[in-house]
């Protein structure tokens, strides 16, 4: 993979207009993803119990079979990286689904692992549409686990389809998470890195942190910087060394955000940048901010998964934390405060798997990720995730 990086960048940014800069990191993620995992299984195995009876109770890790990885198209190599790497590491095999946007790179990854000596069968790759291929993988009889990444409602569509043959699933789905800012955080580091933290992918991340909430003394510092911070991001061709942002995979993907925003601007609320389409030519659409919103707002509680942010004020903790919680998601989030006692009192009582202290950086290789709620079932990455590709078979020696 090391060797492929501009190749599989290059597919990538073509395929899905993904920023090329960041087509590269995501191509150097998946090689570290398997390199992770062939050192993660030595440090995997069962436990010692010690039962009543006078015997030696031991717990081992099993293979499941044969694992569907379905994956969605916002990041198509990374997510295809962390399921095939630990599912295989576990001792499975793996039939990659990559979504009908994005098949390149997934076959790319099919090709490399042949390469480098995979034996054949063990990584097969199928693309096709999700309703006939990825529907026909959950029922086969020969599936064990279904390991899928992508939209809530075909994620609980999944569900119910593996309930027949009590397969395992584990879901990573969508998201809509806060952004809480204490006014006695680092106000310019906060709104330094908190456009990205939406905007990166144009917006089409399951961790975008859509919702923001800021103490209302410093709201208008706040969202000051947030504007020109969000000017300055560089929006054009992904294949452009300088691009930050690309277009949208799809001209059905930009109508989805441009019909919120014009719901929103009919509803009185203020767009404060944004709001257009900033080039003729491809789909593309500005980073957008949107003050002013009720906690009843489409745009303020559904999935966007577009470059469109919504920023309002609190007052008090309690009332901030019931509309943070008051979502069926709770994927990811980020807390920016330099009070220490209060960082870890909001982490604890945040509905939310994943948590940035003072960062929006929460995806690491090493680290669980995925969501309460409606935003999943089970973890990616870290050693969690060879739990959710392994039985565990427990052993009593009288
Ligand atoms: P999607 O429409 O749910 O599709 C995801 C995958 O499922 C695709 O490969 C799709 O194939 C396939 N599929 C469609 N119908 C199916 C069915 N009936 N049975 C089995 N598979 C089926 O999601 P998307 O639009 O690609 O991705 C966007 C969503 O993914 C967002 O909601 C985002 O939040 C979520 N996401 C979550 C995470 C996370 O880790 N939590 C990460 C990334 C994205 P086709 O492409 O052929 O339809």
């Amino acid at each position: 993979m090391r060797e492929n990086i501009e190749i599989i960048a290059q597919a990538e940014s073509h395929n899905i207009g993904k920023p090329i800069s960041d087509a590269r990191d995501e191509a150097e993620l998946g090689a570290r993803i398997f390199e992770y995992y062939a050192g993660a299984l030595s440090h995997f195995g069962g436990q010692t119990l010690p039962v009543g009876g006078g015997g030696l109770d031991i717990t081992v890790r099993e293979p499941m079979g044969v694992v569907a990885a379905i994956v969605p198209w916002n990041f198509p190599f990374p997510i295809a990286c962390w399921k095939a790497a630990p599912a295989l590491a576990a001792g499975n095999a793996v039939i990659l689904k990559p979504a009908s946007l994005s098949p390149l790179t997934a076959i790319l990854l099919g090709t490399l692992a042949h390469e480098a000596g995979l034996p054949a069968g063990l990584l097969q790759v199928l693309p096709g549409p999700g309703g006939l291929i990825g529907e026909a993988l959950v029922k086969h009889p020969l599936i064990r686990k279904v390991s899928f990444t992508g939209s809530t409602e075909i994620g609980s569509q999944v569900m119910n389809a593996a309930s027949a043959g009590i397969k395992r699933v584990s879901l990573e789905l969508g998201g809509k998470s806060p952004n809480i800012v204490f006014a006695d955080a680092d106000i310019a580091a906060a709104a330094a890195s908190s456009p990205m933290s939406v905007f990166a992918n144009t917006g089409q991340d399951c961790c975008a942190r859509s919702r923001v909430f800021v103490e209302e003394s410093v709201l208008e510092e706040y969202l000051d910087q947030f504007i020109q911070s969000t000017e300055k991001i560089v929006v054009g061709d992904p294949l452009s060394e300088a691009t930050q942002i690309g277009p949208l995979v799809s001209e059905q993907q930009r109508t989805v955000s441009e019909t919120f925003v014009k719901e929103a601007r009919e509803n009185g609320r203020m767009i404060r940048t944004g709001g257009e389409r900033p080039l003729e030519k491809g789909f593309y659409y500005s980073p957008t901010i949107v003050t002013g919103i009720e906690v009843e707002d489409r745009i303020w509680r559904e999935e966007v998964f577009g470059p469109v942010v919504c920023i309002r004020p609190f007052r008090d903790e309690e009332t901030m934390l019931r509309e943070v919680n008051d979502s069926p998601y709770g994927l990811s989030g980020s807390i920016w405060t330099s009070d220490v006692k209060r960082a870890i009192r909001l982490a604890r009582a945040v509905e939310s798997g994943v948590l940035g202290i003072n960062t929006n950086s929460t995806v690491h290789v090493e680290a669980p990720f995925g969501g309460f709620k409606q935003s999943g079932i089970g973890r990616d990455l870290g050693m969690s995730a060879l739990e959710g590709y392994t039985e565990l078979k427990n052993i009593y020696f009288g």
